[in-house]
């Protein structure tokens, strides 16, 4: 089916990014046909579903390196005991007991609701990170599902850690990487792992040679707090990169997410293994844990990408603060006006492609059909020389109207059109009761 998303500011993005004013996309099926002036669009394909943009600028579809769809079940949860003073008790108290806690439908409701998010954001992909370990074996299959349902894209894996028992998930993720092969486009997988600390060499000697034979990446924490890069210089008397790079763990297909407490020489394994890097600031910031060098990774050429860690699924408040945080954090304005935007823009747009094999991040003739149709009229000058001034201060605050993915129309007029965004999030209510419940039981 082929349809004319016409009379909008189309911003490109790409190598060369142009902002094209009253300017129509063509969709058709699940690529972009054609992309240029409005009335000469309409003249070539006459045919096409017309959908008015005027008042809206169209970017390509948002995109998440990280996020975890099952730490919805925690929001407004209280959290029994003291509160948690460090990141170790976070993980203990928090996290560890709410994927404990997660029975199957929890984990289908809990991946629909930031589905929905995701959808409402502008966020067509998304590289996400699942534990369930009462509910392993099949679980990706439930997230799956959701996934196909909301019309999306995204990585899946489940997070192996000897937490539980010895290697615990390894089983999981062999069977969804088996089951989806070299992916459709829509849905790829991942060898997902905890973090260096909660690993054992023979666990991660296994990992890696499971995702090396299916020729996938593996996707890990790395020293997110202090406690990973102390304890491997403690128990294995090196820094966690440089272990992880021993394993096997690093590679171009591989993400490192947060990569906060890491040397030089670290970042220089990061950079000859092409290993990539997702920052997730507002996550750090939560959990007090400390500031990536974004900007050193950067220059020594690391692709570093952006995720939100399940912190939401909104990508352009998560790239302000980026820009915010690193301002503050470098104590100088005059820096992270570019890198923020890259990471959402361009690094996240290469990661995705090292996990799907598609080129997405550009409206372009041939390119997916994945578009942000956000409500905007700019109340100064628009063009490519100050679009940035307008994502930063401008386009973070406004609401996207319209969401597109593989050339199918998600959310048109604010409205969720393939699921019932009313009875999933009533029923997620009532789970989320019990799913508490069984979390107190467990304290
Ligand atoms: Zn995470």
């Amino acid at each position: 089916m082929a349809s004319r998303f016409e009379n909008g500011i189309v911003v490109t993005l790409g190598d060369k990014n142009r902002v094209l004013w009253n300017a129509t996309i063509v969709t058709d099926g699940e690529r972009i046909a054609a992309v240029g002036d409005a009335a000469e669009m309409k003249r070539r394909f006459p045919g096409a579903d017309p959908v008015d943009c005027s008042g809206k600028i169209i970017l390509p579809g948002f995109i998440c390196t990280h996020h975890h769809f099952y730490s919805t079940m925690a929001r407004g949860m209280g959290i029994p005991g003291e509160p948690a003073s460090n990141f170790v008790e976070i993980l203990e108290r928090l996290w560890w007991k709410v994927d404990r806690s997660l029975d199957e439908e929890d984990i289908t409701l809990s991946a629909q609701m930031p589905l929905i998010d995701c959808i409402r954001n502008g966020t067509t992909t998304v590289i996400d990170h699942h534990a369930s370990p009462s509910m392993r074996d099949g679980s990706l299959d439930l997230i799956e599902n959701a996934v196909r349902l909301a019309g999306i894209r995204a990585s899946l894996c489940y997070e192996v850690s000897d937490r539980n028992v010895a290697g615990g998930g390894i089983a999981e993720n062999k069977r969804f990487i088996k089951k989806v092969g070299k992916g459709d486009g829509q849905i790829a997988a991942m060898m997902g792992m905890h973090a260096s600390f909660t690993l054992s060499d023979a666990t991660i000697d296994e990992c890696v040679g499971i995702a090396r034979e299916a020729g996938v990446g593996c996707h890990i924490h790395v020293a997110e707090d202090a406690a990973d890069r102390e304890d491997s210089l403690a128990k294995y008397k090196t820094p966690t990169v440089n272990r992880l790079q021993k394993l096997g763990v690093t590679g171009e297909k591989s993400i490192f997410v947060h990569c906060i407490h890491i040397d030089d020489s670290e970042m220089d394994i990061l950079a000859a293994t092409r290993t990539s890097v997702v920052h997730n600031p507002e996550s750090n910031m939560n959990n007090a844990v400390g500031v990536t060098p974004l900007l050193k990774l950067l220059k020594k050429g690391v692709l570093v990408g952006l995720g939100t860690d399940g912190m939401g699924s909104d990508m352009l408040a998560q790239m302000r603060c980026a820009y915010l945080l690193h301002r503050l954090a470098n104590h100088d304005p005059r820096v992270a006006f570019l890198e923020a935007p890259q990471l959402l823009l361009q690094n996240n747009a290469a990661i995705a492609e090292r996990q799907f094999g598609l080129q997405l991040g550009e409206i372009a003739e041939g390119r997916p059909a994945d578009l942000a149709i956000i409500d905007y009229r700019p109340p100064t000058p628009f063009s490519e020389a100050n679009f940035l001034g307008h994502l930063i201060f401008g386009l973070v605050d406004a609401t996207v109207d319209t969401t597109v993915c593989k050339g199918k129309i998600l959310m048109k007029g604010k409205q969720i059109l393939n699921m019932d965004e009313e009875r999933i999030a009533a029923r997620s209510r009532e789970v989320a009761t019990k799913m508490w419940k069984r979390l107190e039981e467990l304290s």
